[in-house]
């Protein structure tokens, strides 16, 4: 290497080893994921649920006060969705950007049977999800948004990475409008009567209200309480009724409910939805992935 090779080279990577990374906790995996496109490499990003873990019922322990409390941006989805939020701000003394990736999209309301039939609400462990759905990343359209909050976010605490941010999120969503294209001509390749899919817990109306197809659970929108036996000989019947073929596990969530509905309704389990999480398998270790993966699944079972 020349001399004035070397002097380039230092030239380029000393802002680089100037730049102090900055620390970011997001709550769950897909969120850390969408974090991870917007900061690229001015972040450390660290997700508090993992891949495959269920973060409806998550609960932080130690480690986890401390990572918070050592953080500048903690990146949440909202709506109710993390019930456990409030309770870690408190005990890792949080003063840091929070970042409510959510916020300023239009929810859609909890159905009011599906309180009934799921019968939580508000329990012992404090787990109140509101009367919004809190799945809203299940449309790529609402991502859009996460995204440039996450952005904003981000600036907030790194002034000096605001272009930057600002480029990687034009970019990432330009991929996402992609991915929204792409998933409407998969589905509209699926006649309307054929729309209607069974899943473990309710966290499928945003993907439903995109692409105009109808999801059904025994579990509401958290997985937090026992489906009822009503709700369960319910849905036994309408799948019956309305000869459902497309039922899916969820890879968070226990799948015995689910062979057991399928198994009285005499239908088969199709396959794996990825709901609340990512996987640490090849197929769904990020957004883009995790949801190509189930409008491919989708698509191929309704
Ligand atoms: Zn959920």
């Amino acid at each position: 290497m020349n001399v004035r090779k070397i002097i380039v080279s230092s030239l380029l990577l000393s802002p680089l080893v100037a730049w102090a990374n900055l620390p970011v906790v997001a709550s769950f995996s897909i969120m850390a994921d969408i974090t991870r496109e917007v900061g690229g490499e001015r972040v450390s990003v660290v997700s508090l649920v993992g891949a495959d873990q269920d973060a409806h019922v998550f609960q932080p322990k130690p480690a986890d006060v401390k990572k918070l409390a050592e953080a500048k941006v903690f990146v949440v989805n909202g709506l109710g969705f993390e019930g456990w939020i409030n309770r870690l701000n408190k005990s890792a003394n949080f003063k840091g950007v929070t970042v409510t990736a959510a916020n300023g999209i239009k929810p859609l309301a909890v159905a009011e049977d599906e309180h009934g039939h799921d019968e939580h609400g508000h329990d012992e462990h404090g787990h109140d999800h509101g009367r919004v759905d809190p799945h809203a990343w299940h449309n790529p359209q609402h991502v859009l948004r996460y995204v440039d909050n996450i952005a904003a976010g981000l600036s907030r605490a790194d002034a000096a990475g605001a272009a930057y941010y600002r480029e990687r999120a034009a970019a990432y969503k330009a991929r996402l409008q992609e991915l929204d294209s792409w998933a409407g001509k998969q589905f509209a390749a699926v006649p309307a009567a054929r729309r209607k899919v069974l899943t473990s817990h309710d966290a499928f109306a945003y993907l439903g209200q995109r692409y105009a197809i109808r999801f059904m659970a025994p579990q509401g929108v958290s997985t937090d309480a026992e489906a009822s036996a009503k709700s369960v000989a319910q849905l036994i019947r309408q799948v019956k009724k309305e000869q459902v073929k497309a039922v899916f596990i969820e890879n968070m969530s226990d799948r015995r409910l689910i062979d057991q509905l399928a198994k009285e309704a005499g239908v088969k389990v199709g396959g794996k939805l990825y709901s609340d999480a990512l996987s640490s398998q090849p197929g769904a270790r990020s957004y883009l992935e995790m949801f190509r993966s189930n409008v491919t699944a989708l698509s191929q079972l309704m």
